[in-house]
């Protein structure tokens, strides 16, 4: 069986690429390298059953497989706010060019949404049957908006043309393969951590979020996409919510580092809190994270301790 991986070289993408590989199936990883990373990738490329293309989905390609993963898209907002206009075609002309591939081959597609289709959350935790408080016009609107477009076209080919579909409701995810530079907290601390340098808390560090280790999150997505037949959307995060603070206190402690906090001005339109209700997941796919916070910690700071340079600061 053919699986294509759209953003096959970024953070989530490459893991995948490594379990499909690991269950027997022929991978097709396209990137086309702007966050993505050829080094998370040198690894399968000996691998027979593995091909990379290097291909931007907005320019439309034709490649016959059974399944797609679509996620490509940068992630981090540091990443998709500098080029958002391309962020925000991605996502929708990107993801129309890959919606009419699965329906030429007749293939099973699972969408990478996010979390941040619920915007700044007026319903606690979230649950898939809320719709979500999103600012139309923000910064973080290429990929809000662009994410909840993605997903009206995922649900008009599935009604209109009966197309397979999956749907993923990513929250926040971490582990190895982040790149140093990716913006995001978890990165962004471990590595300031490293360094000896300070710790960039933005607003006051009260704002909350989930984080759910990169090896759970393949999991969910590979048993969405395999041992399901749910066409809404389904959550998969860790319901484990910490505060930005407790979150750097904690990377410190496990570093055993002193650097001292700066606090910086709160991103406009920084979720307030964030956590991911699980019940679907655990009730359909039979699945929920068994990493928790500290042990997830623990394994990326291990990794990032192979990568950053500790003099440079
Ligand atoms: N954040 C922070 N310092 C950083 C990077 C991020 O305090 O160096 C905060 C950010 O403002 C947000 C939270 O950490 O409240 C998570 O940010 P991230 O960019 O990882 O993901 P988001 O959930 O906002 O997309």
């Amino acid at each position: 069986m053919k699986v294509l991986v759209t953003g096959g070289a970024g953070f989530i993408g490459s893991h995948l690429c490594e379990k499909l590989l690991t269950l027997g199936y022929e991978v097709f990883c396209i990137d086309n390298l702007f966050t993505g990373s050829i080094i998370n990738i040198q690894h399968l490329k000996k691998n027979k059953s593995f091909t990379f293309i290097k291909q931007n989905i907005n320019i439309p390609f034709d490649i016959e497989v059974d399944f797609i993963f679509n996620l490509a898209c940068p992630a981090s907002p540091i990443h998709y706010q500098m080029n958002p206009v391309e962020t925000i075609r991605t996502n929708v002309l990107g993801t129309l060019n890959i919606l009419e591939l699965a329906k030429k081959y007749n293939a099973r597609i699972l969408q990478a949404s996010t979390s941040e289709i619920y915007g700044d959350p007026l319903e606690h935790p979230q649950k898939e049957s809320y719709w979500g408080n999103v600012n139309p016009i923000g910064i973080r609107a290429c990929y809000d908006e662009g994410k909840r477009a993605g997903e009206t076209l995922f649900y008009d080919f599935h009604r209109q043309y009966g197309l397979d579909i999956r749907v993923a409701r990513i929250f926040n995810t971490y582990g190895p393969n982040m790149a140093i530079d990716d913006g995001r907290v978890i990165s962004n601390f471990i590595v300031q951590a490293i360094k000896g340098n300070s710790i960039t808390i933005y607003g006051d560090g009260s704002q909350t979020r989930s984080f759910c280790f990169i090896e759970d999150m393949i999991n969910g997505l590979v048993k969405l996409m395999f041992n399901s037949n749910r066409v809404n959307p389904v959550n998969l995060g860790n319901p484990q919510e910490v505060n930005i603070k407790y979150l750097a206190d904690e990377i410190c402690k496990l570093t055993n580092n002193n650097s001292k906090t700066e606090y910086l001005p709160l991103p406009e339109g920084d979720p307030v809190r964030r956590k991911p209700n699980i019940d679907i997941a655990k009730s359909i796919l039979h699945w929920e994270p068994i990493i928790d916070l500290h042990t997830g910690l623990v394994r990326t700071i291990n990794y990032f301790n192979k990568f950053v340079n500790k003099n440079e600061k």
